[in-house]
């Protein structure tokens, strides 16, 4: 297996393989995309699937999102399609919107400036990258089994950074020195790691060495940017793996402040904390998604349960002070962070009124109220609700001759709830 050096190879000739010598099928790519690709070849540009989509197919996995990447300029992406919107600030992109929501995302090839470039503008950010070539942009990017190019005119893969070998032996190995990716861009590591647990490949000893030796850079980087990565693994389909992953790399007590660190030296609040994400990896797999303030609140309920359970007067600003105090680097935005101490305060009083048969039923006019009724479910149940189940269910089990009142009802008589 040949193997690359550096990650300023920009030049180097690719390894394509024709039509009869992978698994890729024009019929496993979204039918949207394929007609994006085909109309900027006619246009006269080059147009190549690439990243995720490309290593899921190889794989035989369904892909989440298929990003294409061109020598079409954004502006000319624009031009060409009505239903192209123009995105981002640092490196201008076109999204080209869809029914139902579906959107694909079309980026100009760019290249690395490389380590000595002093244009990232914010430390933290990614750094700001120029139009370049499809070898160029296969250099620029992270992770080798991430930057493989589909095109489906003549049908061929185009490897020029040894990403099939590295997905024939199953290894995540980062482009170039990966000491010197991971000082460009932290947020690298956070991303080794993420692949490397949701397709269970190995991380080489030195990219090991170098992730221990340089984790604590995650900590500077933009704590927006950081809740942007965050994101990606409560929202994909193997949230457990990664956010374990994580933890054996000792990042999450980085990344989540003591609310980690908690989930770093306590085993027993850890595997709680994977049961639930279990539950909700599994719900996710059966394409029930799970959106962020349920699933951020599920990870941390194992850390917060112990804060309600003192039955404090007031949970909210029980709570308020926790995430102050916890130091996350990862920002969570206010209206989200509010969103998830009402589930958890929600599902403090549920857990309580399942033991003492009390509940205040004016709080089912709560918007969270079933969010939490799910949650209380599954941690009550160690599984998910299925149609009909909810904390009332649970509720009517363990105290029949209590009726449940509904919520006009009882928030006439207690107004603010
Ligand atoms: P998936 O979407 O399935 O998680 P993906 O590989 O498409 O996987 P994205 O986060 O969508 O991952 O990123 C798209 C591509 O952009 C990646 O494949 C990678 O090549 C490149 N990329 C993303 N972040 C970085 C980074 N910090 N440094 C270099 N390249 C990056
Ligand atoms: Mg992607």
């Amino acid at each position: 297996m040949e193997e690359k050096s550096s990650g300023r190879e920009g030049n180097a000739e690719p390894v394509v393989l024709g039509r009869s010598e992978h698994s890729i099928s024009r019929r496993h790519i979204d039918p949207d995309a394929l007609r994006i690709l085909f109309r900027l070849h006619r246009l006269g540009f080059t147009a190549y699937l690439t990243g995720g989509a490309v290593r899921d197919m190889l794989l035989g996995k369904e892909p989440k999102d298929f990003d294409i990447a061109t020598d079409a300029r954004p502006g000319q992406v624009k031009k060409y399609f009505a239903n192209a919107f123009i995105i981002g600030r640092r490196f201008r992109l076109a999204h080209i919107h869809f029914r139902g929501g579906k959107i694909i995302e079309v980026a100009t090839f760019r290249r690395d400036p490389g380590p000595d470039a002093l244009d990232q503008p914010v430390p933290g950010t990614a750094p700001q990258l120029a139009f370049g070539t499809p070898a160029e942009d296969a250099w620029r990017r992270d992770i080798t089994v991430n930057a493989l190019f589909y095109d489906p005119v003549s049908a061929t893969l185009i490897d020029y950074v040894g990403g099939l070998a590295d997905l024939r032996t199953q290894r995540i190995r980062v482009i170039g020195n990966a000491g010197e990716r991971f000082r460009e861009d932290p947020v690298r590591i956070w991303r080794v790691i993420r692949y490397a647990s949701r397709l269970g490949f190995v991380i080489a000893e030195d990219i090991g060495r170098e992730i221990a030796a340089q984790r604590h850079l995650l900590c500077g980087c933009s704590p927006a940017r950081l809740f942007e990565e965050f994101c990606k693994d409560l929202l994909g389909r193997q949230t457990r793996s990664v956010v374990t992953g994580l933890r054996d790399h000792g990042i999450l007590g980085l990344l989540l402040g003591r609310i980690g660190e908690a989930f770093e030296t306590d085993s027993l609040l850890f595997d709680k904390a994977c049961s639930l994400l279990d539950i909700a990896d599994r719900e996710k797999s059966l394409n029930h998604d799970l959106g962020l303030a349920e699933m951020s609140a599920l990870l941390f309920w194992p850390w917060v349960e112990s804060l309600l359970a003192g039955t404090p007067p007031d949970p909210y600003t029980v709570l308020k002070k926790a995430f102050t105090d916890a130091g996350m680097a990862v920002a969570l935005p206010k209206g989200l962070r509010a969103q998830i101490m009402d589930v958890m305060a929600l599902v403090g009083r549920m857990i309580r009124a399942l033991r003492s048969g009390n509940m205040r039923w004016s709080m089912r006019g709560r918007p969270q109220f079933v969010l939490a009724s799910r949650l209380c479910f599954r941690i009550e149940k160690d599984r998910a609700p299925e149609t009909g189940e909810s904390f009332e269910s649970l509720f009517q089990q363990a105290f029949p001759a209590r009726p449940i009142w509904g919520a006009r009802r009882r928030r006439h008589k207690t107004p603010a709830g």
